[in-house]
């Protein structure tokens, strides 16, 4: 996984931790490599409990490493919400009117 914000590639890892940094944005994985990091827009989502970035995105939830804390990843973003609950009563009226003609 490269750079998610200069998309270098990460190098063969020399002996002891890699300099790279992971981190979640927008509740997805990101890797962050040692010049970004020195940046200060890299908008990582943080733990909501601790303000740690040092989280971890599993499926469907997002773990901080610093505290533990695990929310499920959309949960910050209400701007996206998950599909609409009245989709399924529509198609089944949709189908009964069908259904009701013939
Ligand atoms: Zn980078
Ligand atoms: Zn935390």
């Amino acid at each position: 996984m490269p750079c998610y914000r200069c998309g270098a590639r990460q190098t063969d890892p020399v002996r002891g931790a890699s300099p790279w940094r992971r981190g979640v944005r927008s509740d997805a994985q990101v890797l962050i490599c040692p010049d970004c990091q020195r940046a200060h827009d890299l908008e990582l989502d943080a733990c909501s409990s601790c303000g740690s970035t040092t989280l971890v995105c599993r499926l469907g939830e997002v773990e901080c490493r610093s505290c533990g804390h695990v929310r499920s990843a959309g949960d910050g973003d209400p701007g996206r919400p998950p599909v609409p609950a009245d989709l399924a009563a529509e198609v089944e009226a949709a189908l009964s009117r069908v259904l009701g003609r013939s």
